[in-house]
């Protein structure tokens, strides 16, 4: 039989323009394709019939699959039936997207794995609004942030030390918490008048970027009805966006 192993892939942030030349090879050679929830559906369509494609998003808040290893036991399943298995991610596997999770369940499992980087959302999805997340003039430092963590973790983001260590802050899943974080990074001395993006399916066709401060975000927010998947930009950066904005959407 032949020997399987998974390629952990980062599918990058929604434009298939921005799938990696390694991602498409390895997915021509795929048997079976396990996907979340934010993979552009042109990607799949892409692919030939005989693959199997197996979902393992998450519905608004409820998960698909029952337990946190269940994802890890279905790749483990197929590897040991020979497949070449993609376990196919978001953006890149190892930025806020559990790849590294997974990665070490199959190291135990003593799975043969490799891993294809991804264009993370976290600077594709601010270059696709016309921010560029470091600026010579502007800002030398950036910080890649969940907005959401697991309440049961003890080491939390520290907003306050953040809100003055980097210039730029990128907020991954923050839209349900975004007036607390807000508040928090102010609290440790941000400008209330520091600017902040929200840009929304970013580098697809239903891009949608908001702008606000610190002070007037949240409650903008609320208004314009702002919704998942969405990234948080904190910094002088965004003010670049007036300037150099080129994606139409
Ligand atoms: N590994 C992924 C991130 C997974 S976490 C990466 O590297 O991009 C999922 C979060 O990423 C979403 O809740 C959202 O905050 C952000 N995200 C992913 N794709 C996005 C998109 N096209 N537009 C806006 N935010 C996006």
């Amino acid at each position: 039989m032949k020997k399987g192993k998974v390629y952990l892939v980062g599918a990058g942030p929604g434009d298939p323009g921005l799938l990696t030349t390694k991602a498409r090879e390895v997915l021509k050679r795929a048997d079976v394709i396990v996907y979340d929830r934010l993979i552009a559906r042109q990607i799949l369509q892409g692919l030939p019939k005989r693959v199997v494609r197996i979902y393992v998003g998450k519905r608004s808040g409820a998960h698909s699959l029952p337990g946190q290893d269940a994802i890890p036991k279905i790749l483990i399943a197929q590897v040991e039936k020979g497949k070449q298995v993609v376990r196919l991610k978001g953006g890149d596997p190892f930025v806020l997207g559990r790849g590294g999770e997974e990665a070490q369940r199959l190291r135990q499992a003593g799975v043969d794995f490799e891993v294809v980087p991804g264009i993370t959302s976290a600077f594709a999805v601010p270059a696709y609004a016309g921010i560029p997340v470091t600026h010579r003039k502007l800002a030398s430092s950036v910080a890649i942030v969940t907005g959401h963590e697991d309440p049961n973790k003890s080491k939390k983001v520290d907003w306050k030390k953040l809100a003055t260590a980097v210039d730029t802050i990128v907020i991954l899943m923050g839209i349900d918490n975004l007036q607390a974080i807000l508040e928090k990074l102010v609290e440790g001395g941000r400008s209330p008048e520091s600017p902040v993006a929200i840009i929304e399916r970013g580098t697809t066709k239903r891009q949608r970027v908001t702008l606000g401060n610190m002070r007037t975000m949240a409650a903008h927010a609320v208004a314009c009805r702002i919704a998942a998947p969405a990234i948080i930009v904190v910094g002088d950066v965004v003010n670049l966006r007036q300037e150099i904005s080129w994606f139409k959407s």
